[in-house]
């Protein structure tokens, strides 16, 4: 296939992504496949031979839909939803012609400046105030992670990238046990280890305990320890627990400690201003991360992370061998010198795109029906004995078992649970909460209606019958 047979393929491409969006809500959400399903149909070994574009397509059709999870299909309130709104998937598809590697200014000025606008947009849209500047990165887990060094580095004076951490006092980051597992990870990965994460008591709401983070950090400095940073959450990923920042960052701020705060998911909410109920603190954060491509819609890979001076981050991150020097470089960002990876797509174009084509009213229409839509759900359930909503909805998350008398809640939550997903019709997924295995609830995808969310009620009754 050349760049001239482009217009037919992708026009064939868009017949079947068309198809495909209007028939959706008839697939099972859940792939029903089997493990080991897919490869069997994959032949062992790469052709030598050019295969025809016609073969490729009749074989992606035949063997790849029903081999996948739909993420698009208005019925899942599984994990947190990963959006693709069609406005940001052309934008993703310009992008993927002009095929750009986005690492510095001088090979991609028009994303690079975009970018900066894009982060600016959505810091405006946050209500966070001007002096912000912020990055797209692929996830969440590498603004955290990028977050995280940067405690490190500078917990150790900005000596560590040139001596190495072996040796070094080591150093301690702080947060709850409601933050994602990403922080856990970015701690293996940045030679702190687990042990030096340490999670502090939270109250009755799931939120982190000031008074229990000051008792921790004193009794850390007299061990010996070196107090670098704090992980804060809202919109946490198990049950949407969020932090109280104020008074945690007035400590932080005493102890010299870096912010971090993770609102990968519920950050997106954050451009309705009446979800900021857990927001006072965020303009006090060294670094956010939240990702446009879970709530907002923006399609995935997009995590934003807004730091509130980048200096710390590039000192880390910013690396310069003489063959990525550009002319010029003092009034100019190289994107690259501010993460873990060098090489980067264009991922603000699809931003531009989404916010302009569904405005922020738009997007703020859908997250308030999801949150609303949510909170009808809950209350449908509740009002029936045998379901108990074991954590209350937090923007538009809650979590509830089955409890049947006579029946163990958490077995018979989990029976149910496969039983739904093994149905199709929707997808739901568990979480542990304090040692009771629930169902999370979840509305979020760009397109779903009431009735796809009210749907969950009738499948889950039929489904006990
Ligand atoms: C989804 C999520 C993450 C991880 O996001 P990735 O972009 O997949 O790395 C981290 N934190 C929270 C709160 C999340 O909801």
């Amino acid at each position: 296939m050349n760049s001239s047979d482009y217009a037919k393929w992708t026009a064939r491409a868009t017949e079947w992504i068309t198809d495909y969006f209007a028939n959706l809500s008839d697939r099972p959400v859940r792939a029903q496949t089997k493990p080991g399903d897919i490869a069997a149909m994959l032949p062992d070994s790469p052709p030598d031979e050019a295969v025809s574009m016609d073969d490729i397509m009749a074989d992606f059709e035949r063997i790849v839909p029903d081999g996948m999870t739909h993420w698009q299909h208005p019925k899942f309130f599984a994990y947190f939803n990963s959006n693709a709104a069609p406005a940001s998937l052309i934008a993703d598809q310009l992008a993927n012609a002009i095929g750009a590697q986005c690492m510095l200014w001088q090979t991609s000025p028009a994303a690079t400046e975009m970018e900066q606008v894009m982060c600016d947009w959505l810091r405006q849209a946050m209500g966070l105030p001007k002096g912000y500047q912020g990055v797209i990165q692929d996830s969440a887990s590498s603004a955290t992670l990028s977050a995280i060094l940067t405690m490190r580095e500078r917990a150790q004076r900005f000596q560590g990238n040139k001596l190495g951490y072996a040796g070094a006092q080591p150093v301690r980051i702080y947060c709850s046990e409601q933050v994602h597992s990403s922080v856990d990870k970015a701690c293996w990965v940045a030679g702190i280890g687990q042990d030096n994460l340490v999670k502090i008591d939270t109250d009755r709401n799931f939120a982190m305990r000031p008074e229990a983070l000051a008792a921790t950090i004193t009794a850390d400095k007299m061990a010996g320890f070196n107090p670098a940073g704090l992980v804060l959450c809202v919109g946490g990923t198990s049950i949407g627990a969020s932090d109280r920042m104020p008074a945690l960052l007035d400590i932080a701020k005493q102890e010299g400690l870096y912010t971090h705060l993770d609102a990968a998911w519920a950050g997106a909410a954050m451009i309705c201003p009446e979800q900021r109920e857990f927001w006072d603190g965020a303009d006090r954060c060294d670094s956010i991360v939240m990702n446009p491509h879970k709530w907002l819609g923006a399609q995935f890979d997009c995590s934003v992370q807004l730091l509130k001076d980048p200096t710390d981050q590039i000192r880390t991150l910013g690396i310069k061998p003489t063959y990525l020097h550009t002319e010029g470089e003092d009034s100019i960002v190289n994107f690259s010198e501010w993460t873990v990876p060098l090489g980067r797509r264009f991922r603000a174009l699809k931003l531009w795109f989404l916010i302009r084509a569904y405005g922020l009213d738009g997007l703020r229409a859908r997250i308030r029906n999801h949150i609303q839509w949510s909170d009808d759900l809950a209350e449908k359930l509740r009002t029936h004995p045998d379901f108990t909503i074991i954590t209350e909805r937090r923007f538009s998350l809650f979590t509830f078992q089955y409890t049947p008398t006579g029946q163990n809640a958490n077995d018979a939550t989990k029976a149910l649970l496969q039983r739904v997903n093994d149905d199709g019709r929707t997808y739901l997924t568990q979480t542990l909460h304090e040692g009771r295995y629930v169902i999370r609830f979840t509305a979020g995808q760009f397109d779903c209606t009431r009735d796809d969310v009210m749907a969950v009620y009738d499948i889950l009754l039929d489904l006990t019958r």
